[in-house]
C-alpha cells in the first residue's frame, strides 16, 4: 500500500515536472510574440435581412476599433476576427482549431432586437445597449484566444476566466466610458431582474454562467473596482448587498490574476495610449433601427432575386 502510494506520488511528481517542462517549452516555442496581430473581416451576410447590420457595422468601423483596442497585446500569431453568417445560429466563439474569433450576424441581430427604445431606469442609453454587448463579446472571445495562445493556466471555468478578461478590459477604459460599457453589457445579460426564473437542473449544466450570474458577476467586478462610480447599483438594489460586501476582494483577486497572467503580454506604452483614448460614441446617438424583414426574406434558404 505504502509502496503503491509512493509510486503514485512519483508518477504525479513526474507528470507535474513534465507538464512544467512542456509549458516552458510551449512558452519558448510561442516566442517571439508581437503586437498588432489582429486581422479583421466583415464577411458578406448570407441572409439579406442582415445587410443593414453589415452596412452599419462597416460604417461604424466596429472591427477597426476592436483591432486597435487589442493591438497592444503580444500574440505569437495573427488572430483573425470576423463577423459572418452562421446559417441561422446565433453564435460567437473562439475557434480553437483555427485560432480565430467569429461573431455571427445572427448574434448581433439579437443584440439589436433587444435594444431599449429609450434610456433605461439604471441609465443604459440605447447606443450603450449595442456598444456594451459588442465590446463584451469581442473581449470575451479574445480572452479565450489569450488563454489558448499563451498557455495561460486557468483554475476554474474557462468561460468565467474569459468573462473576467472582458470585464477587466472594459474597466481599463476611461471611467465614464467603462461605466457605459459595463452597464450596456449587463443590460444584454438581463434587462429584467423582476422576472422570476425557473430552471430545470440541466439548464444549469452549461459551461457558461447563466445570464443572471454573468450579470451579477460583471456588476460585482465593476463595483469592486470602483465603489463610487458603481455605488448606485447597490443603493438601487441591482446588485444585492450580500454579494456587494465581498466585491472589492473579488475585484482585487481578478486584478491580481490579470496583472500576473495577462499584463505581461501587453505592450505597456501602447496600452496606455489605446486605453487612454475615448472610444464611446455620443450617449445621445440614436442607433439605427433595422427594418423588420419581410416574411419571405426570413427564410435564409430562399435565394435573393434582387
Ligand atoms: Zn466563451
Amino acid at each position: 500500500m505504502k509502496i503503491a502510494s509512493t509510486a503514485s506520488l512519483q508518477v504525479i511528481v513526474a507528470a507535474i515536472t513534465l507538464a512544467t517542462a512542456t509549458a516552458a517549452a510551449a512558452e519558448t516555442a510561442t516566442l517571439p510574440s508581437s503586437t498588432h496581430q489582429i486581422a479583421i473581416a466583415y464577411e458578406k451576410p448570407k441572409n439579406a435581412a442582415h445587410e443593414h447590420l453589415h452596412d452599419f457595422l462597416v460604417q461604424a468601423r466596429v472591427l477597426e476599433q476592436v483591432q486597435e483596442i487589442l493591438s497592444p497585446f503580444r500574440l505569437p500569431k495573427r488572430v483573425p476576427i470576423s463577423i459572418e453568417s452562421c446559417d441561422g445560429e446565433s453564435d460567437a466563439r473562439y475557434v480553437y482549431s483555427e485560432a480565430r474569433i467569429k461573431v455571427c450576424y445572427e448574434y448581433i441581430d439579437e443584440i439589436w432586437k433587444d435594444l431599449p427604445t429609450e434610456t433605461t431606469a439604471p441609465g443604459v442609453a440605447p447606443i450603450d445597449a449595442i456598444v456594451g454587448p459588442l465590446a463584451d463579446v469581442f473581449f470575451h472571445e479574445f480572452g479565450h484566444a489569450l488563454i489558448d495562445l499563451h498557455n495561460i493556466p486557468v483554475l476554474g471555468r474557462d468561460e468565467y476566466a474569459a468573462d473576467t478578461v472582458s470585464a477587466m478590459l472594459m474597466l481599463l477604459m476611461a471611467k465614464d466610458e467603462a461605466r457605459r460599457l459595463i452597464m450596456g453589457a449587463a443590460y444584454w445579460y438581463t434587462d429584467d431582474l423582476e422576472t422570476t426564473v425557473t430552471f430545470k437542473p440541466s439548464d444549469l449544466s452549461g459551461v457558461h454562467g447563466t445570464p443572471h450570474q454573468r450579470f451579477f458577476n460583471l456588476l460585482c467586478l465593476a463595483y469592486g473596482a470602483n465603489q463610487e462610480m458603481f455605488g448606485d447599483l447597490v443603493e438601487k438594489g441591482f446588485l444585492p448587498e450580500e454579494r456587494a460586501e465581498d466585491c472589492k476582494s473579488e475585484f482585487q483577486q481578478a486584478a491580481h490574476a490579470f496583472n500576473v497572467l495577462i499584463r505581461p503580454h501587453m505592450d505597456q506604452s501602447l496600452a496606455s495610449e489605446v486605453f487612454g483614448k475615448r472610444w464611446m460614441p455620443d450617449v445621445s446617438l440614436e442607433p439605427p433601427r433595422l427594418p423588420k424583414p419581410e416574411p419571405s426574406t426570413a427564410d435564409v434558404s430562399t435565394p435573393s432575386t434582387n
